[in-house]
């Protein structure tokens, strides 16, 4: 049993604030995800919780416990780091039994438990061997290994595959998802990869600058993101954003942009000015029934879908379609939006006009 709640954690660096006033929570057995891009606090987050950086202010609290003071030894938590740190002059028995070795623990209860961690992660016939010869996937499993033989209450990893070519990168995260689903550890991991994020998180904290943009599933993410940072950091083409001004009540329902009146899923929080509609380009079908004009610049051909790049009255737009539908270079088309999955934004805080009705989404204004 792990749970972690983290409440208005704070780190800064002398005048330099590197988490600024983070609070969410990671349930018992979930695989979470702190992502967000290059220096945004993720893995200061990740030390705070493991006990190797110490908050400014703020507290964390394991199984209902403040531990946001005491140090790494004394808070059972294990931390896998992106470089496999295991001991060269040892072999992979003697690496994954040194944590009970030191704890005092009997041969004969290290050798049994040796034995069924190396079993779960398919290590067996290599126990004897040094680990200087191993190959990256396998130094990967061992330093996984000596992590899982001490059953701590949670993991923390950080960006523990980043160090793995593509291909191979994609299989371990099979392999740990699966490992994490048989062991149902309370698992944190960082990534800069959204798409890592979604494939294997229960849930996802997206940090920008120090700060939590939104925390959820990976479909409310995908689906209800919380500001135009998330909506444009998650998914591959990202969502397209067209600005127009418009004024909006608290309840309404539609939105008047230009000529149009645009059905919106939910109803909104109150907005004047400069406002931001967010669709994703599988959403945008071409018709000539389309409202907004557009002309097609480019075709990029993917297999079973094509991304089909427009200029429109609200510059430049990505649709994604199906690969059989004929589209040609420079023709001219209409634009349908499936209003069931837009997102209006505030353009002056970039966030999602999200009320009323509000699902969780972290509230930030
Ligand atoms: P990356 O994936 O590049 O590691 P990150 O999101 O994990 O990014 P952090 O490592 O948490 O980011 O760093 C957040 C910011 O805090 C960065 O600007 C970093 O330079 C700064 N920082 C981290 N540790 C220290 C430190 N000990 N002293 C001063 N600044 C620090």
């Amino acid at each position: 049993m792990a749970e972690i709640v983290i409440k208005n954690l704070r780190k800064d660096f002398g005048d330099f604030t590197a988490v600024q006033e983070s609070s969410f929570t990671i349930e018992d057995g979930e695989f979470f995800m702190l992502l967000g891009p290059s220096g945004c606090g993720k893995t200061t987050t990740l030390r705070m919780i493991a006990g190797l950086e110490l908050p400014t202010s703020g507290e964390i609290f394991l199984d209902g416990e403040e531990i946001s003071q005491r140090p790494p030894s004394k808070r059972d938590i294990a931390f896998v780091f992106q470089m496999f740190a295991l001991y060269p002059h040892l072999n992979v028995r003697k690496n994954i039994s040194y944590p009970l070795a030191s704890q005092g623990m009997k041969r004969r209860d290290i050798k049994a438990k040796v034995a069924e961690v190396s079993k779960i992660l398919g290590i067996e016939h290599m126990l004897d061997k040094p680990v200087g010869g191993l190959s990256g996937g396998d130094r990967q499993r061992v330093a996984l290994g000596r992590a899982i033989v001490r059953e701590p209450k949670a993991f923390m990893m950080d960006e523990p595959l980043g160090a793995l070519d593509a291909e191979f990168r994609e299989h371990m995260s099979e392999e740990l998802r699966a490992l994490h689903d048989r062991m149902g550890a309370t698992t944190v991991y960082v990534t800069h990869d959204q798409l890592e994020a979604m494939q294997m998180g229960d849930k996802i904290v997206v940090m920008n600058n120090a700060v939590v943009e939104q925390f959820g599933t990976p479909r409310d993410i995908y689906n209800k993101p919380a500001s135009v940072f998330v909506a444009d950091f998650i998914g591959s083409p990202s969502m397209n954003f067209l600005p127009f001004n418009g004024t909006v009540k608290s309840g309404d329902t539609t939105v008047q942009m230009g000529q149009q009146r645009i059905v919106v899923p939910e109803q909104l929080t109150s907005a004047e000015g400069e406002l931001i509609l967010g669709i994703r380009p599988e959403n945008i079908s071409l018709s000539d029934n389309g409202a907004v004009k557009s002309s097609v610049v480019a075709l990029e051909y993917l297999g079973t879908t094509q991304i089909v790049v427009l200029d429109s009255e609200y510059g430049e737009l990505k649709a994604r379609v199906d690969a059989a539908q004929p589209v040609a270079v420079g023709e001219n088309v209409g634009l349908e939006f499936d209003s069931a999955t837009i997102t209006l934004f505030a353009k002056s805080n970039g966030r999602a006009l999200r009320s009323v009705l509000n699902d969780g989404v972290f509230p930030h204004g």
